[in-house]
């Protein structure tokens, strides 16, 4: 064998897969189609969608926050292709640090698309080249996932568009609807809306990201309805979309069955995400994908109904997150080198970079309900905060949920600010089972947002926050 791990696709989770089989002294290949690596997260996905979070952040506290805070200016506008451009800057960078990493870890890249010959040969095609054969021991398969299109609405990629294309508009939508009120509706509906589209979602659920904790979801409509204007129509089923000109037109059934239908300049679809696997040849292999969300089957293992061939995040069942992939991509590495690795499903953190910041980790009070265990719980309004008064951040809260008996905290639900970097305690609280009585006895600096995940703590404990 020409290696001992070939891993095919460069996203979180394959190239830090590669890395970390390179570390454990394994001769490592990378397969990737595209000319740049770093999957969906760095090129069209997390960090592109964080840049234009970041920039329209600004501006939105520019034209509507800075006035608080005594500061005033006379014209500001903002650069749309300057804004795309300093994204695309931060994409090369990040991608960049990538071909570093490899090249540091001394980890052969082939760019191509990688199909299974036979289950330790895969052939590498690219256009314009002859393809070539190289030969592994183990495969991890890390194909990744693509935006998943209605069938009943043809997406034109101009108007009707993925958020790829969402992360490249030339222009600010005057209106925008958004089908789908999950992570990628909500976080780039945020990006337009406060650079002042009109934003419309329509969400099928009855509330919005309906998989986390229902308290978060509620609050998170309420704000983005009150700082930027965000309308909301859930529990509507949409039918289709049609383009005439400039303008989309969706139509939808509501909750009572009527036909009603949507004008705006742009319509997102962000309906979910589809396992990827076109081209890679499964079938040579004897591997069949999942009927729904085309998923490949794995064993506790992350290992396929083929020995020694793998896969990992978004191609595999779970959260569609690019720190599961990587934890993921560790775990196999490690595995194939004979250790005993080890992933906590239950902790990985879930966080929505709109602002205030949504982010979760553990179980959610449905989940807890659904299972009849005794729970008590704890909240904690930023309101309360000194340090969210300071910057003039109130909105939001932290939740946290113990168990009756034991008081180990079984999940943190927070919507507030800087909640993505706060969540990260919550799940070190969750992997060592703290109590919720131990939160409440760590010190938390002054003034910090962090202190509401330790009022919390103290709430459900014994209901003896100090600043509630
Ligand atoms: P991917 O990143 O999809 O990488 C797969 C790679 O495999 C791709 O580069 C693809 O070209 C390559 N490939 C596929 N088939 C082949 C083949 N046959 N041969 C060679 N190469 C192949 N997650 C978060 O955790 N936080 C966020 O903030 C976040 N924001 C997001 C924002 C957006 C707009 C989107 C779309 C997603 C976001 N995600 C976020 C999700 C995250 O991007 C994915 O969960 C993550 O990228 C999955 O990693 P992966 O390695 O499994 O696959
Ligand atoms: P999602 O699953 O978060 O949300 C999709 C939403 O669309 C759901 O609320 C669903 O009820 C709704 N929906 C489904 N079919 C519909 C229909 N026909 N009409 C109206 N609504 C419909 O998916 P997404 O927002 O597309 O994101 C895809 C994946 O990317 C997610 O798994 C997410 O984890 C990942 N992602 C993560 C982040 C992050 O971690 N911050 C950011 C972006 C994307």
């Amino acid at each position: 064998m020409q290696y001992d791990v070939i891993v095919i696709g460069s996203g979180p989770g394959g190239y830090v897969a590669a890395i970390r089989c390179a570390q454990l002294g394994l001769k490592t290949a990378v397969i990737e189609k595209y000319s740049t690596f770093g999957g969906t997260c760095l090129n069209v996905g997390c960090i592109p969608s964080k840049a234009l979070l970041d920039t329209s952040e600004h501006y939105h506290n520019a034209a509507h926050n800075f006035a608080d805070h005594g500061i005033s200016l006379d014209s500001l506008k903002i650069d749309v292709k300057k804004m795309i451009d300093r994204k695309n800057d931060v994409i090369s960078q990040n991608t960049a640090g990538i071909t570093f990493l490899f090249k540091k870890n001394k980890i052969d890249s082939f760019e191509g698309l990688g199909s299974f010959v036979d289950k330790n040969t895969i052939k590498i095609e690219k256009e314009g080249a002859d393809a070539q054969e190289i030969k592994g021991k183990n495969i991890i398969i890390a194909t990744g996932s693509k935006p998943t299109a209605l069938p009943f609405l043809p997406i034109d990629k101009k108007r009707i568009i993925t958020s790829t294309e969402a992360l490249q508009l030339q222009e600010i939508p005057k209106s925008l609807i958004v089908i789908g009120g999950g992570v990628i509706g909500l976080e780039l509906g945020s990006v337009y809306a406060r650079l002042g589209s009109k934003v419309s979602v329509v969400e099928y659920a009855k509330s919005i990201i309906p998989t986390m904790d229902a308290s978060l979801g509620k609050e998170l409509q309420r704000v983005l309805k009150k700082q930027l204007g965000f309308e909301f129509f859930l529990g509507h089923k949409v039918t289709g979309a049609t383009t005439k000109g400039k303008e989309v037109t969706v139509t939808a059934e509501d909750a009572k069955g009527n036909e009603v239908s949507f004008q705006g300049d742009y319509c997102i679809v962000a309906v979910g995400r589809t396992a990827y696997t076109e081209g890679l040849g499964l079938d040579k292999i004897g591997i069949e994908t999942e009927e729904r969300g085309n998923k490949i089957p794995v064993n506790e293992h992350l290992e396929t109904s083929v020995e020694g061939v793998y896969a990992i995040g978004d191609v595999i069942k779970g959260a569609m997150l690019a720190h599961k992939a990587e934890d993921e991509g560790i775990f196999v590495a490690e595995r194939i080198a004979g250790q005993k690795p080890h992933i906590d499903y239950n902790a990985i953190p879930g966080v929505v970079y709109t602002w205030p910041e949504v982010a979760a980790v553990g179980q959610t009070e449905e989940q807890l309900k659904e299972a009849g265990k005794k729970y008590k719980t704890g909240s904690f309004s930023f309101k309360a905060s000194g340090r969210a008064k300071a910057s003039g951040d109130t909105d939001g809260f932290v939740k946290v949920l113990a168990d009756a008996e034991t008081d180990e905290v079984l999940g943190v639900h927070m919507i507030g600010p800087r909640a993505a970097d706060m969540i990260a305690e919550a799940v070190m609280a969750l992997e060592y089972r703290a109590s919720a009585e131990d939160i409440g006895r760590i010190c938390h600096a002054h003034p910090t947002y962090t202190e509401a995940f330790k009022e919390a703590a103290l709430a459900a404990t014994d209901n003896r926050a100090i600043h509630a």
